[in-house]
């Protein structure tokens, strides 16, 4: 690279080979690295809670203090420092139980300091952990006079150890800016800016590290979104365009016997929504380019069974398919609804598992490879090279969500360019579904074949445990089934376990000892789940204890009720997933949420909402509104389309532009030959997602 901006940050004023090591370690080597290394937060009057006011709530929260004190509490295995600081309105502690000793010699009392981090509820309200920036006097004149707006770095241990704190970070980066300021050339062109109201990228640039006022600072993270949101559709339209070459498809001529063969088979007339999605599915399947299409629609809302006619088309036209679900139970479970239907129609349907006896797996195998299987079920065991088919033409992938791009590809490369259908059960908002699945047309099952569910919501607290278990009882007496949600408590699955398995013993031993009891969590083996499952849907077993692993497809129809314990730890599409287990013929059923003792204010209008509205779209909206749909998808998506800066519901405007843009650049010119700067950029910035255009 040319120029200041690829010189080692080591040649800075403040910066000597020390520091650059400190730094080198959070991906900081060159100048332009370290004008990227953006602000964490700003320190800004209106966001500093004064300690009075402190109450618990998922947002971030800064106070501005000075610290009373700092105090080592030892305990028999580990140690925590207990800082106070005070502010004038009041006490707040802040918590340590790792590099206490590091904060203890930093955080002397006297100091002023500013804490952020999320407020927690342990003997009253405090900080663990929080982010700690030390603040000169000035800066703490400046905060309280002029109300300016100064910039907080990501620091750790490392980078303090060398003393890189925000304010130090802060002092790098503007003598980094100086350096490089003319330097700094914008790689789009001026009019792509203009349309979308932003400015060029070394006003930018500077505005995000040196704010001067809030109209400025929007407008320069509106710059950042917007290049964010820009290459990602560049990166959609690109592979639109690759995709969907034209000659590349695998045209299904014809409808045939096996289509009707089947919809005869059906128990059921298909509902108008069905029939819709399928004409849609059809066009693209007569087609010569091959179909790139996401269905979506609630649990229930008859995917499959739309999954099932598109295969069947297929079928008729000679061509196989392949179905893969995110697990062995889901896999199973489709296996076993559809098997009865196409064999009906005459056709043969394989399940590949992870775990099969050698025999069994050469059979499936050969079936497969040899054409005599038209419909393929399985997880990822799908991927393995060993799978081949003979003519593979349709690719549908259930919960697409949790697959990434690769294994999408993976899939499809076993075929010449097979059609693909993604189905998810996730309700996804427009903006989100031109934020992440840009490049995938879209259908929508909006009705459910039962018509509308009756499940009704309601919040409870700990006092009512006993009526619920009540509840539950005479569920089961009467015949029907109950779930019971554990309690998310950690991020780890074995602690998640051993608190299902603990709760399950509880309640078996005590108020439900007249029942038997079923138990499923995640560190079962397949065979153990699907043996429970099928107890719990035959009625053998009428109360199960779970953990969310229930969340991904299990069709219990005569469940009725679903008592749903430390209720706030789930999030909003989440709760809805799983209430969409029962009450699945239509039957009146109640799903109860049970939250812990302290609440916060987020998760309190998490609760409303979800009691509030049984449409999945809705709520689906009114998360991705709450917290900006980062965490939407309840599993993170894979990498390759991670938003960072951009918001694609509050920065829908943003998000239009950009992709209007993007797409009809490709479209005049898909080599980027009119906007070589832009093209640059792009290869040096962006070219390693690539291979996400060239997946299809
Ligand atoms: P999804 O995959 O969207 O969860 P399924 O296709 O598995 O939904 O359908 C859910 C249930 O509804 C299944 O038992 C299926 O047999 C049934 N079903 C599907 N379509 C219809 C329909 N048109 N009328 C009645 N029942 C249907
Ligand atoms: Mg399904």
């Amino acid at each position: 690279m040319e120029g200041e901006l690829g010189r080692s940050v080591q040649f800075l004023t403040g910066i000597g080979p020390i520091r650059a090591e400190a730094l080198a370690k959070i991906g900081v080597r060159t100048v332009e690295d370290l004008i990227h290394h953006f602000p964490r937060g700003y320190l800004d009057r209106r966001h500093i809670v004064p300690i009075k006011d402190v109450q618990l709530t998922e947002r971030e929260i800064t106070i501005v203090g000075k610290i009373a004190f700092a105090e080592l509490v030892r305990g028999r295995q580990s140690h925590r420092l207990i800082v106070g600081v005070e502010d004038g309105t009041g006490y707040l502690q802040c918590v340590w139980f790792q590099g206490t000793s590091y904060w203890q010699r930093a955080l002397k009392p006297g100091l002023t300091v500013a804490a952020s981090g999320v407020v927690r509820y342990y003997d009253g309200y405090q900080l663990a952990h929080p982010a700690i920036d030390i603040l000169s006097e000035d800066d703490d004149d400046r905060l309280y006079q002029t109300g300016q707006i100064v910039s907080l770095y990501p620091s750790n241990l490392f980078l303090r150890k060398v003393g890189l704190d925000s304010r130090a970070i802060r002092r790098c980066i503007h003598a980094g800016l100086a350096l490089v300021r003319r330097e700094l050339k914008d790689p789009f062109p001026i009019e792509f800016l203009q349309a979308a109201h932003v400015p060029e990228y070394a006003q930018a640039i500077a505005a995000i590290h040196f704010p001067q006022d809030d109209d400025g600072l929007r407008a320069a993270w509106n710059r950042i979104k917007y290049e964010e949101l820009f290459f990602f559709q560049l990166l959609f339209a690109l592979r639109r365009r690759a995709v969907r070459a034209p000659d590349r498809g695998l045209p299904f001529e014809k409808v045939g016997d096996i289509t009707r063969k089947i919809l005869a088979a059906l128990p059921f007339k298909l509902t108008e929504g069905q029939k819709t999605v399928l004409h849609e599915i059809r066009q693209d399947l007569e087609s010569f380019v091959p179909m790139q299409r996401l269905l979506q629609g609630e649990v229930g809302s008859g995917k499959t069974t739309v999954a099932l006619l598109a295969m069947a088309m297929a079928a008729d036209s000679g061509y196989q398919s392949a179905l893969m679900a995110p697990t062995e139970l889901l896999a199973q479970q489709h296996a076993n609804n559809l098997l009865p239907i196409v064999e009906a129609a005459g056709l043969q349907l394989r399940l590949v598992r992870g775990k099969q006896s050698t025999q069994e797996r050469r059979e499936i195998l050969s079936a497969t490879a040899d054409g005599e299987a038209q419909i393929v079920v399985g997880t990822h065991a799908l991927l393995e090279e060993k799978v081949k088919f003979q003519r593979l033409g349709l690719v549908v992938i259930d919960e697409q969500h949790r697959f990434g791009v690769v294994q999408r590809t993976l899939l499809r490369e076993k075929g010449p360019m097979p059609h693909l259908l993604l189905m998810t059960a996730t309700p996804i908002p427009r903006t989100l579904t031109l934020s992440h699945f840009g490049d995938l047309d879209v259908s929508i099952l909006r009705e459910l074949p039962a018509g509308k569910r009756q499940v009704k919501t309601v919040l409870r607290t700990g006092a009512e445990h006993d009526k619920i278990y009540h509840f539950i009882i005479e569920t089961a007496q009467k015949g029907d089934r109950a779930f019971i949600l554990c309690p998310l408590v950690e991020e780890s699955e074995k602690i998640d376990t051993e608190a299902a398995i603990e709760y399950h013993a509880r309640v078996q031993a005590g108020v439900f000892r007249d029942f038997k009891v079923g138990l499923l969590h995640g560190r079962q083996k397949p065979e153990e789940k699907s043996a429970t499952l099928t107890k719990f849907r035959s009625g053998e077993i009428k109360i199960l204890v779970a953990t969310p692993v229930v969340e991904v497809g299990v069709d219990v129809p005569d469940a009725t009720v679903m008592l749903i314990e430390g209720a706030e730890r789930f999030g909003l599409s989440q709760l809805h997933q799983l209430r969409g287990r029962i009450g699945r013929k239509g039957q009146q059923a109640f799903c109860i949420l049970l939250p812990g003792p302290h609440i916060s204010e987020e998760a309190q209008v998490r609760m409303d909402a979800i009691c509030s509205t049984d449409d999945g779209f809705e709520l689906a909206e009114r998360d991705l509104a709450l917290r900006g749909g980062g965490e939407f998808f309840g599993t993170r998506q894979h990498g390759e389309i991670e938003l960072r800066w951009a918001n694609p519901e509050q920065d829908q405007m943003l998000l239009f532009i950009a992709r209007e843009q993007a797409f009809s650049l490709i479209e005049r010119d898909p080599q980027l030959q009119t906007v070589s700067e832009l093209r640059a950029h792009f290869m040096r910035r962006h070219a390693h997602r690539l291979q996400f255009v060239a997946a299809g």
